[in-house]
């Protein structure tokens, strides 16, 4: 399993932006809870799971499975 950002550094500096202006918490939720403070509660759980391949819900980061 392996952990990568964005390959686009456009995205990576609007997401980086956003977690910034939010102190932290993700810029693609409305609301500021605890489970959306990045890394969200989300994409943990994507990280756990064998099968989950992809990106994170605001595509700042992407899991591999190898
Ligand atoms: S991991 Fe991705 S989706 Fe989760 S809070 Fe961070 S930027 Fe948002």
């Amino acid at each position: 399993m392996s952990i990568r950002l964005n390959e686009d550094a456009e995205v990576v500096r609007l997401i980086r932006e956003g977690l910034e202006k939010k102190g932290g918490y993700c810029p693609c939720r409305f609301e500021r809870k605890e489970e959306y403070k990045c890394i969200c509660e989300e994409f943990k759980a994507q990280m756990a799971d064998p099968a989950f391949e992809g990106y994170c819900h605001c595509m700042l980061y992407y899991k591999s499975k190898d």
